[in-house]
């Protein structure tokens, strides 16, 4: 299967500028992972703006 890179960034909700990742699900899932985290695309739009990817974060975003 293809990288679906440039479809992907049709649909990418992540602000945060000059990532290597953004487009490519797969890498983005796996350095949000080991650094405990959510990408940008488990948030709201207001809290995706903080760039903290945290799951305390997401839990928080979830109550809101
Ligand atoms: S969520 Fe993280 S890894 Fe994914 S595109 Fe945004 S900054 Fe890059």
């Amino acid at each position: 299967m293809e990288c679906q890179k440039e479809k992907n960034l049709e649909n990418c909700p992540c602000t945060y500028p000059g990532c290597p990742r953004k487009g490519i699900c797969c890498e983005c899932v796996k350095h949000h992972r080991e650094n405990g985290e959510l990408p940008g695309c488990y948030f709201n739009s207001e809290t995706e703006k903080s760039y903290d990817r945290s799951i305390e974060k997401f839990i928080e975003d979830q109550k809101k």
